[in-house]
């Protein structure tokens, strides 16, 4: 089988306020919303996805934000840090924009001989920037200059009783081990589309009890709905339980759990978000699922809050 996957398509936490995730992510971080829709399985609930211009594979942030939820536990079988790509020498200018937002608690290190800078969302989950020679093209609407502004995903980091089951999933998925720091691997997919790093940590902590905050899944990301196919049918045969192929409007998905507790999905890179909505206007209007269409109206009177 050719690399069937070319990294990481979205992430999808979960959060406790719209509005909360709304200006995080678009005034503080830069981002660009590319599409306000609704959960499928609870339209009451947003789906809210944030990335660059055109919401590409590899640089889209997604969150269900059940309003006024409670934060989650951290524990292993999860995400422990999502970062985000930024410019080589971007991050004192970042650091400068946190502090003029009141976002506190910031810490600085060297991950894997690059200058990261930890930084907590908005319920507190463990976010950070990465400084990385990274070609992908930003967006600068939101107020972050090219010289500043976010690339993309740089990577995840799971939190995990132990690594071996994961890596060999990721094995499987087409990554290699790259590095390794201390007990930490870092796992590379050699061809990649920028976000195609997975670093996987050991810890003793229990298990995760998801809430706000937390990272539901992460996707990787398919070229297409055939791809998706055999590698469903070749995660089957290798003793994995797939759901079969959901279509999310923006793109289908399969999900699975990995041995190490993560939830996982493949997602394809088609059709994306202009499927439903002009380039320049992505993420404005509120988009339903064909199925919740008629509930409009309650959504748009004050079901959901106004963004
Ligand atoms: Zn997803």
């Amino acid at each position: 089988m050719t690399q069937p996957i070319q990294g990481v398509h979205h992430v999808t936490s979960l959060a406790s306020s719209a509005r909360g995730v709304d200006s995080f992510f678009t005034r503080i971080l830069g981002l660009r919303r590319v599409k306000k829709t609704v959960n499928f399985d609870a339209p009451d609930v947003y789906h809210l996805y944030y990335g660059n211009g055109l919401g590409t594979p590899g640089t889209v942030i997604t969150h269900f934000p059940f309003e006024g939820a409670k934060r989650g536990r951290p524990g292993t079988g999860e995400v422990s840090v999502t970062a985000f790509s930024v410019p080589l020498g971007s991050l004192a200018g970042w650091r400068d924009r946190f502090l003029g937002a009141a976002v506190q608690n910031l810490r600085e290190d060297v991950h894997f001989g690059q200058n990261r800078l930890l930084f907590p969302g908005p319920d507190g989950e463990v976010l950070a920037l990465v400084e990385s020679a990274d070609s992908r093209a930003p967006w600068t609407g939101g107020g972050v200059d090219a010289d500043m502004a976010i690339r993309g995903f740089h990577s995840v980091m799971l939190r995990l009783a132990d690594t071996a089951p994961t890596a060999q999933i990721l094995a499987f998925l087409g990554y290699t081990e790259t590095q390794r720091e201390g007990e930490t691997l870092r796992m590379t997919l050699p061809d990649n589309n920028g976000a195609g790093i997975v670093d996987l940590e050991i810890s003793a902590l229990p298990m995760a009890v998801q809430g706000a905050g937390s990272v539901h899944h992460v996707a990787f990301a398919v070229a297409d709905r055939a791809t998706q196919d055999t590698l469903r049918a070749n995660l089957t045969k290798a003793g994995m339980g797939v759901t079969p192929a959901i279509d999310r409007d923006y793109f289908h998905a399969i999900y699975f759990r990995t041995p190490g507790g993560v939830l996982f999905e493949i997602a394809t890179n088609p059709p994306g978000f202009t499927r439903d909505e002009d380039p320049d206007h992505l993420g404005e209007a509120l988009k339903l699922p064909r199925q919740h269409e008629h509930l409009r109206q309650r959504l748009e009177g004050g079901g959901l809050v106004p963004l």
